[in-house]
């Protein structure tokens, strides 16, 4: 066992715990060692404990959080029938409405379009800015994006929304 001399904090390697007073070699100091194990053993068990839970509760508000995030995100989605791409100048501008069909105002997230050629490769995936910062509870915000790749190339678009 460890005691420790409580004026130079020099530590002493014990076999048995000392009856009575001890003297350091080291400064001569004289002190009554009182024995710290038992009540160590068990602050190191609680303190363990708490960090335990204080974990466990961690982990639940996240996995909360994400469920909650993951419901939002049906609730504002873009309505895949209003989708129109035009080409015009040699760009495609892409347009359509996002749907907010929540009771509740709305944040917008981005809009991503990825465009695709005959081959099903993926040509571009450019994300833009969403069109207005809020979408009212049971409304529409129209959007109009034009991409960056040569038209002729397209065969199809999708939209997504991320924040
Ligand atoms: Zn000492």
């Amino acid at each position: 066992m460890k005691i420790e001399c409580d004026f130079c904090k020099t530590e002493y390697e014990l076999k048995k715990f000392p009856k009575g007073m001890v003297k350091c070699a080291v400064c001569g100091n004289t002190w009554l060692p009182h024995k710290p194990v038992w009540q160590n053993t068990l602050l190191k068990f609680i303190a363990s404990f708490c960090a335990l839970i204080a974990a466990c509760v961690f982990a639940f508000a996240v996995m909360i959080t994400y469920k909650e995030n993951k419901a939002d995100k049906k609730t504002v989605y873009v309505d895949q029938t209003s989708i129109q791409s035009i080409v015009q100048n040699n760009q495609v501008s892409v347009s359509g409405y996002i749907v907010n069909m929540s009771e509740d105002l709305q944040g917008l997230p981005n809009v991503v379009i990825i465009s695709y050629d005959a081959a099903n490769n993926v040509l571009s995936n450019q994300s833009f800015l969403p069109p207005a910062t809020f979408v009212e509870p049971k409304t529409t915000v129209a959007f109009s994006y034009t991409l960056s790749v040569n038209p002729v190339d397209i065969k199809r678009v999708a939209i997504e929304l991320k924040d």
